[in-house]
């Protein structure tokens, strides 16, 4: 089996949907690759007095549409080709969307949890440091990521304050709120992931409340999701982290675990003897209507693809169905909610908090949530739509819709010189 490279599956997607599209191939040729790729290190003093260095990425896919804009993830198994797909996959988010942003990501290779409050501290400025000449609120915009936090994005916002001596808020999105960062911006990646997911079974005409769902991933975004979710009635009938996870075919008791796992404790300390435990992988494929992988990328693929039980699939993680899995899973009827789409809340919120950022007048909360559900609703219908005229699935409809934004824009802009 060839090995899972998430760049060529970003590929494999685009050609297929600029083919389904018709688009020559000058219209799209640019966007097959990275507009910018910075690798740098980053030695660290640590603890010990020791120092280590770190590998870090900031991959600039496109800044056709506007600025790049993408989050930064601490993680052991970041490399160059990974964050350039999860780069490529922002700029097809934000054209899905309608944001007026490109697409970027960032990425330390580094196991976080393995440093103490200063190292990360020290290692997220020193990266910060690093980057600094090619981010900026008119230029690329981080954000957080899998293992970094609003903390992490306060440091970003200072180090890079304090490079050019004025604080600069629009650097960064997913910030404290003290510091200029958008209430409902922590929220917004579940809960758009809760809007992608009531508005498929709605046009489904199924009710929530007579729906098995099972979450992958306890982080910012599947246990948002599967709270809000069982807010509206929904069964969660399995939940895992990276200790593994519980199951109940008649609904987790999901208030007791999400006020677990909010205090960032791992499922394996929680003790509830009338629950199976289950792994990860057997998450995937348990017996459930809906499937929120909420991890990592590359989850779903050609070995557990036959197996999945449940009938739709709304990715809250990027990338966790891959390209060969996705024709399996089609051909058996499994409607997937792609990512682009489906976990587009996070971006989102960033932009309206780069928004207020820059005109420096701050919104409430409800006002956010309801923009953003404004935002969700529109770009699901319209994927949907297309989707059905062009009758393709619904990951290649949001690929063609979001190519068809950036392609425009690229024409009017022309080629420079
Ligand atoms: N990391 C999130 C994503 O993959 C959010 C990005 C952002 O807010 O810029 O969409």
């Amino acid at each position: 089996m060839k090995a899972y490279n998430a760049y060529d599956n970003f590929l494999a997607v685009m050609d297929k949907a600029a083919t389904t599209l018709g688009l020559a191939e000058n219209d799209y040729v640019a966007l097959r690759y990275p507009e910018r790729e910075l690798k740098v290190s980053c030695p660290v003093k640590m603890d010990d007095g020791s120092i280590k260095v770190f590998e870090g990425y900031r991959v600039q896919h496109s800044s056709v549409r506007g600025p790049c804009k993408g989050g930064i993830r601490y993680h052991e198994e970041v490399d160059d080709n990974e964050v350039k797909a999860l780069a490529a996959w922002m700029s097809f988010k934000c054209a899905v969307a309608n944001i007026p942003y490109g697409g970027a990501k960032g990425g330390i290779k580094v196991n976080p949890q393995e440093l103490s409050l200063g190292e990360l501290e020290r290692l997220t400025r020193r990266f910060t440091s690093m980057i600094a000449p090619i981010i900026g609120p008119e230029r690329d915009i981080p954000a957080p990521d899998v293992n970094t936090n609003a903390q992490i994005m306060g440091w970003i916002m200072d180090t890079y304050s304090v490079q050019k001596g004025f604080a600069s808020p629009g650097v960064v999105t997913g910030k404290p709120l003290e510091i200029g960062g958008s209430k409902g911006r922590a929220e917004a990646t579940g809960r758009g992931v809760m809007f992608a997911t009531v508005m498929l079974l709605e046009k489904l005409d199924i009710d929530v409340k007579n729906c098995k769902i099972a979450v992958q991933g306890m982080g910012n975004v599947g246990s948002i999701a599967a709270k809000l979710l069982y807010d509206r009635g929904a069964k969660i009938v399995a939940v895992s982290d990276v200790s593994g996870g519980v199951y109940d075919e008649n609904g987790l008791p999901f208030d007791e675990i999400y006020a677990h796992v909010s205090q960032r404790r791992l499922l394996s300390d929680y003790k509830n003897d009338n629950l199976k435990r289950i792994s990860n992988k057997e998450l995937l494929t348990c017996d459930c209507d809906v499937l929120v992988p909420a991890a990592l990328q590359n989850q779903i693929t050609t070995e557990n693809a036959a197996d999945i039980k449940a009938k739709y699939i709304i990715e809250g993680a990027n990338g966790p169905v891959s390209v060969d899995a996705d024709e399996i899973l089609e051909k058996n009827g499994v409607i997937v909610v792609p990512d682009i789409l489906a976990n587009s809340g996070g971006v989102v919120v960033s932009y309206f908090e780069w928004v207020q950022n820059l005109q420096c007048f701050y919104w409430e909360e409800d006002h956010v949530n309801e923009l953003l559900k404004n935002n969700i609703t529109s770009s699901f219908n319209e994927v949907w739509e297309l989707s059905k005229e062009y009758k393709t699935s619904m990951r290649l409809a949001a690929y063609m819709v979001a190519l068809k934004r950036i392609v425009a824009v690229r024409n009017i802009r022309g080629i420079c010189p």
